[in-house]
């Protein structure tokens, strides 16, 4: 049979957000009537309640995922002269941070069952220079931390974690983001908990870098006008605060949605031709911000091309891996040095997997991309 046409974004920001206006709406008010805008009460609040969801011992919330990345290689101590290992298949803000402390972003290639770094390949990347170990991970589940963690240790690395996508997430039976020395959370609006505007987070379970957090969100400041160290406004907004505090006790929910949906996915395009599924690896409790197909034999442009024309939205996370970003080239890395991350870069397509997707919304994209031939 044949659904009639459906329109299918690649997310509705709306529908999650309207069930849940009257305690968004008191938040407003009560940080309205408070007249306090900037850090406070709200945020303190939400600090302890991610503590409590993730078992960290310190939380920092911060103005962006990508600010709490920056706040975390600073509280390291890292800048010119040091080098720093991450993923090239990422998004930008993983390098980015690195390079903006001065140091050097050293690329590592990634499997193609997970979309995460290798392992294998992390070891050689390792120099005199190497002061820490960023790892990312993408779409909801966790990258091979085990193996990561003991190469680290070997060498006295620290780990950042990446987990902007990964709030909820767990592998084996650690918390995402909470099992190297920092990890990092992004609240914009397309990650599983969706702020209302640009925020972020980092969590740690040591007490001096937590400390150092603090007051590098704040300019480096302490006491008042004096500044030992050089920080930034990376303040985060009582508001955003406080309207985090209504959503987060759902993000469980939304996560558990996500998941059955990405099974239906699973269960309907399992023998397609020429698309490969996303794969979890065991141990892992995946999140699914993204379900990411890999579309193979060149036919990706033409699959997303096909689909939009359909009514189904779709993203290509990532087009362009960082090792051929312009802004890197000073870097001298050549496609071949990163064959999986590159390979990713022509093959991944995002489909929707939104909480608040419907069972026929998901079966009529499963159609099409089996009714795709390009
Ligand atoms: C979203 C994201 C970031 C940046 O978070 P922002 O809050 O947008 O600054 C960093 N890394 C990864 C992997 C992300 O997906």
């Amino acid at each position: 049979f044949c659904l009639s046409r459906m329109q299918v974004p690649l997310l509705d920001i709306k529908t999650q957000n309207a069930a849940l206006e009257p305690a968004l709406t008191q938040a407003f008010q009560r940080v309205f009537q408070s007249g306090k805008f900037i850090l406070g009460e709200e945020v303190e609040g939400f600090e302890k309640e991610v503590c409590a969801y993730t078992g960290a011992k310190h939380a920092v919330a911060l103005s962006s995922g990508t600010d709490a990345l920056l706040v975390a290689f600073l509280a390291l101590g890292i800048g010119a002269g040091d080098e720093v290992i991450c993923p090239s298949y990422t998004f930008f803000a993983s390098a980015g941070c690195i390079a903006r402390t001065g140091a050097k972003p050293v690329f590592v290639d990634s499997l193609e069952d997970t979309f995460n770094l290798d392992p294998q390949k992390l070891e050689e990347k390792i120099t005199p220079k190497t002061r820490a170990i960023l790892v990312v991970h993408l779409f909801g589940q966790a990258a091979a931390m085990n193996e990561i963690r003991e190469i680290a240790k070997r060498h006295n690395l620290p780990v950042i974690e990446d987990a902007a996508q990964t709030l909820g997430a767990r592998y084996e039976d650690q918390a995402v983001g909470t099992m190297g020395c920092f990890g990092t959370y992004s609240f914009f609006p397309s990650k599983n908990l969706g702020g209302f505007g640009d925020a972020g987070l980092l969590v740690t379970n040591d007490d001096a870098l937590a400390e150092k957090s603090l007051r590098l969100r704040n300019h480096g400041m302490h006491p008042k006008y004096h500044h030992s160290m050089i920080g930034g406004n990376f303040r985060i907004d009582a508001l955003q605060a406080a309207l985090l505090r209504v959503k987060l006790p759902h993000l469980d929910t939304y996560c558990e949605k996500r998941a059955k949906n990405a099974a239906q996915y699973q269960k309907l395009l399992a023998k397609v031709e020429g698309i490969i599924l996303p794969a979890v690896k065991a141990g892992n409790h995946c999140i699914w911000n993204q379900f990411t197909l890999r579309v193979k034999n060149g036919k990706r442009d033409a699959l997303r091309d096909y689909l939009a024309g359909q009514g189904i939205g779709s993203e290509i996370y990532y087009p362009i891996p960082m090792h051929q970003q312009e802004c890197f080239h000073y870097l001298n890395y050549k496609r071949e040095d990163f064959p999986i991350a590159s390979q990713l870069a022509e093959e991944a397509l995002s489909i929707p997997i939104y909480p608040e997707l419907a069972e026929a919304q998901i079966d009529y994209v499963a159609e099409k991309i089996c009714q795709f031939k390009a």
